[in-house]
């Protein structure tokens, strides 16, 4: 049985691979106070890049205790491929998980308590979310996973069902992102003293 919540990366990495055909490397980690474990100035990938350079093919099954074993306290990274890994910022994630959960749609669900929130759902899709509100980006290459210290799945994925397709979340991203950042219209009405009740006559 593949434990998905346990804590030895060469296991999980070894249940993602074989449950979900990711391709799976060791990679930084990122840190709440210290930024990326690769200590770069402006690294482009905090967290979620590969520790090794010479590691850029995704490790084949057979090889991958070997190969997480001989990094202790690497982090675990996924290639973004077979899904859109869809980030934004915690609340907003875990609003739009509970909205979709009440339509009965499941999202795995990855985050950084209280920071981010990265949501996964089928390949190529993840634009439509996007382009709803500017803090919400689709991830261009690696994505971090548990065990990786500090990253969670909210809600797990399951190989027995398909991802979602981003276009069914948009309404349900959409509430969400109302949810947590009021539109300014009341303000703008109330200022507005010669407000018609009623359009058209
Ligand atoms: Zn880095």
């Amino acid at each position: 049985m593949y434990a998905l919540h346990g804590r030895n990366t060469a296991d999980c990495a070894l249940a993602y691979t074989e449950l979900f055909g990711w391709k799976v490397l060791p990679g930084y980690r990122f840190r709440r106070h210290a930024g990326c474990t690769c200590k770069r100035r402006g690294c482009r990938a905090p967290g979620a890049h590969p520790v090794d350079e010479s590691l850029l093919q995704p490790v084949e099954a057979m090889k991958i205790p070997e190969v997480f074993n001989q990094r202790p306290g690497a982090g675990l990274i996924a290639l973004c491929e077979g899904f859109d890994a869809v980030t934004m910022p915690y609340e907003l994630g875990l609003s739009v998980l509970l909205e979709a959960e009440g339509a009965g749609l499941g999202v795995p669900c990855l985050t950084v308590p209280g920071m981010a929130a990265t949501i996964l759902v089928a390949m190529r899709t993840g634009q439509h979310l996007a382009r709803l509100d500017s803090r919400i980006r689709v991830v261009e290459r690696w994505v971090a996973l548990p065990p990786t210290h500090d990253v969670r799945w909210e809600s797990l994925p399951s190989p027995e069902l398909a991802l979602t397709d981003a276009a069914d979340l948009t309404p349900h991203l959409t509430r969400a992102v109302r949810l947590h950042r009021p539109e300014p219209v009341q303000s703008a009405l109330r200022s507005s003293s010669s407000a018609p009740g009623e359009g058209g006559s």
